[in-house]
């Protein structure tokens, strides 16, 4: 009897850790090892059946910050909550795995391909747009997923797993929230993509980045009153990468943290050698803003380059505030405290630039420079000129036009009270002004005025 009691007490245990060895402990979901059985069982059945396997990569989107805000116990919760969804989406053959942190997995077998696996994404989407309300509840998640289907997108487990990723950073990239299919052209443009990243990591080390100049001017005297640093990347083989393209790849990867303090470093290092009263602007990345270290970063640069904090602009857009508008102003309050000039860059494009001025005290504006290309022949983007130059006028923030091109553009903007430019019309971003000979903020020679 004795004997029978124990047997059964060591089965029971041994199945305990047998299931504790194959399934999450958080949701109770098969893990990666269980996934990796059964996705390799799925693939092979469906060999031998001539059938079809879905795989579906699932990725919350804003989990990280429920997380970081709410705290683990929170997150936690909400990861509960996604695995009971999920599980009420699928099928009693379907397999829902969690693989790590916010990222789940569903294997789908036995079903006509692709049609079951879309009917299954469009499930999920629809139950966390019922579910998660994303306007009310600060913990709601969204979700993005990336399909991939045995035989067509791969023959082996971890070619399929490539590529149900490869979909998903196209979900992430592209239109957050949804759900995608792996195609072919899918591969090389995010292999390009993710070349790219880390070409870009190495980019500084290699030398390949460096920072360029462009000046601002006074347009009553003709003067240079300082410069805009602007990033140029140097690739080796495929030419000069324009910032518009590099920059945001720069932020997606995060290495935009180490390339905006180099650039900052870069740009302090070379305005110490301007006459004065020369100020340099350097553009911050909302992604740098997001760090609590950025006034830090800043103290040190200003300390090791020994520029004096006045002579320091940082140019943030509307991005920047609509992240985490409490946090960013704080931190905007402490550089500014430093003697440092804040101005509002692209003025105009974003959804609130209204709202972004009255959380801040912006030390300049600077109008977009789509409303002074159009300023010749769009009577709209006249009044739009009109209307910001007033604004910052009234609100005692100089407006600064950038992108002035032609002759007609800087006269309007002057007639419009407009006293400081940027554009090719006075000077294109070149190299380092310490660089020209007697080009220490001088005179602009032939500068209309
Ligand atoms: P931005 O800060 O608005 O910079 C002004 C852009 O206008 C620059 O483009 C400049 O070359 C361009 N520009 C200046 N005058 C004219 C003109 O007369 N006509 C036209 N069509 N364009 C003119 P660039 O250098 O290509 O930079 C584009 C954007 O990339 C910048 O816009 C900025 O948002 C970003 N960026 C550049 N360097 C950095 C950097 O170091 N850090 C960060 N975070 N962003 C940067
Ligand atoms: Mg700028
Ligand atoms: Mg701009």
């Amino acid at each position: 009897m004795l004997v029978i009691r124990d047997l059964t007490e060591r089965k029971a245990t041994q199945c305990r850790i047998e299931h504790l060895a194959h399934h999450d402990a958080l949701t109770d979901l098969p893990n990666r090892l269980l996934f990796d059985t059964r996705i390799r069982q799925a693939m092979q059945t469906a060999e031998c059946t001539h059938g079809a396997v879905a795989l579906l990569v699932l990725d919350l989107d804003r989990f990280k910050s429920v997380n970081d805000i709410f705290g683990h116990a929170e997150g936690d919760r909400v990861l509960r909550r996604v695995t009971a969804m999920l599980q009420d989406s699928t099928g009693p053959k379907d397999t829902v795995a969690r693989l790590g942190g916010d990222e789940f997995a569903i294997i789908q077998p036995d079903q006509i391909q692709p049609a079951a696996a879309r009917q299954l994404a469009e499930r999920i989407l629809s139950t966390f747009a019922a579910e998660m309300d994303t306007a009310r509840d600060p913990t709601a998640v969204g979700v993005s997923i990336g399909i991939a289907i045995y035989p067509g997108d791969g023959d082996s487990p971890e070619q399929l797993c490539n590529n149900a990723d490869m979909a998903l950073y196209r979900v992430k990239h592209t239109a957050r929230g949804g759900a995608c299919f792996f195609d072919a052209d899918m591969d090389l443009a995010v292999r390009t993509r993710r070349q790219l990243e880390s070409d870009l990591r190495r980019a500084v080390d290699r030398r390949q980045l460096h920072v360029c100049y462009q000046p601002f001017i006074e347009l009553r005297t003709g003067e240079v009153t300082g410069y805009e640093a602007l990033a140029r990347w140097h690739h080796p083989s495929c030419g000069m990468i324009e910032p518009e393209v590099f920059i945001p790849i720069a932020e997606e990867s995060g290495s935009i943290i180490q390339l905006g303090e180099w650039i900052l470093e870069q740009a302090c290092l070379e305005a110490v050698r301007w006459r004065a009263g020369s100020t340099v602007a350097v553009n911050i990345s909302p992604v740098q803003f997001k760090l609590p270290s950025l006034h830090e970063v800043v103290v040190r640069v200003l300390a090791r380059t020994g520029l004096p904090a006045h002579r320091l602009e940082l140019e943030i857009t509307e991005k920047a505030l609509a992240a985490d508008s409490i946090g960013v102003v704080a931190t905007l309050m402490r550089l500014k405290a430093l003697g440092i000039r804040i101005v509002m860059d692209d003025f105009g494009t974003g959804y609130s630039s209204l709202s972004s001025l009255r959380s801040f005290p912006f030390d300049k504006l600077k109008i977009d420079r789509s409303f002074i290309l159009s300023l010749e022949h769009d009577v709209a983007a006249q009044s739009i000129v009109r209307a910001i130059i007033g604004l910052g006028n009234s609100l005692g923030m100089p407006v600064v036009a950038e992108g002035v091109e032609t002759d007609m553009q800087r006269r309007i903007v002057l007639n419009e009270g407009c006293t400081l430019v940027q554009g090719m019309l006075f000077g294109k971003p070149g190299i380092e002004p310490s660089a020209k000979p007697a080009s220490v903020a001088p005179r602009l020679k032939g500068a209309p005025l």
